[in-house]
């Protein structure tokens, strides 16, 4: 088995998901007392949150590359970086490093061309909705991508920075929620696409009609199933 290295804490809310996750993946592989072999570089949220909102994604960059370099000399296989917006520094990250990176949108797009769906709505944080870095993604796989309006927008970010990274689930979150997914069902998406890590603490499969993909398990599955994949 791979070791896989966890770049965590963006939010830890969201981290401690992708840890039951992965090793709930293993134990079903495997059986018996199994478990991942995991290690965890937690940064602190508050300075990427900082660098995010100041737009000073080199900086940022480098903090996520220096943590994916000490993953790399603690003996990580391979690196899985546990949220979706930081993707934007991918680059930075994968030139930091001689191990790859298993990037979230690749098993998330793999998933729903499968499904045989085309036409996605993407919710996340601002800068996942609104910059290219993860619609390309998602796109280069032949989905079309759909986000929310700037208004509907500003709640997604807004619910995910100030209530559900301090983990915070309001009910009224949840109404605003399933609203902007039904706009975007009545504007063509035929499946939604949980783009942040932390969404599915919000909404759940049985909250909707469509098929919701949450980044997450997918990562988390992803994740283990080529932790336990031949060479
Ligand atoms: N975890 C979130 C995501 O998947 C948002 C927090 C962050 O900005 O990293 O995008």
């Amino acid at each position: 088995m791979k070791t896989i290295g966890l770049i965590g804490g963006m939010s830890w809310e969201s981290t401690v998901p992708y840890y039951r996750q992965i090793n709930e993946r293993i134990k079903e592989r495997l059986g018996g007392l199994h478990s991942a072999r995991i290690i965890l570089y937690s940064v602190d949220f508050y300075d990427i949150e900082r660098l995010q909102h100041a737009g000073d994604w080199e900086a940022a960059g480098a903090l996520l590359a220096q943590a994916a370099h000490s993953l790399e000399i603690a003996g990580a296989d391979f690196l899985v970086l546990c949220t979706n917006t930081m993707h934007k520094v991918a680059a930075a990250i994968e030139r930091s490093t001689s191990i790859p990176l298993l990037h979230i949108a690749s098993p998330t797009a793999r998933q729903i061309v499968n499904a045989g769906h085309q036409t996605v709505g993407l919710l996340g944080t601002r800068f996942t909705m609104e910059q290219s870095f993860y619609r390309e993604k998602l796109a280069q796989q032949g989905l079309e991508v759909i986000i929310p309006t700037a208004a509907e927008r500003a709640v997604v970010h807004r619910v995910i920075y100030e209530e559900l990274c301090l983990g915070q689930v309001l009910p009224a979150s949840k109404v605003a929620y399933l609203q902007i997914i039904e706009n975007l069902v009545r504007r063509g998406a035929k499946a939604i696409v949980l783009g942040c890590t932390e969404i599915s603490m919000l909404i759940h499969p049985s909250d909707c009609v469509i098929p919701l993909y949450d980044t997450t398990a997918i990562h988390a599955l992803a994740a283990a199933d080529q932790a336990l994949a031949q060479a």
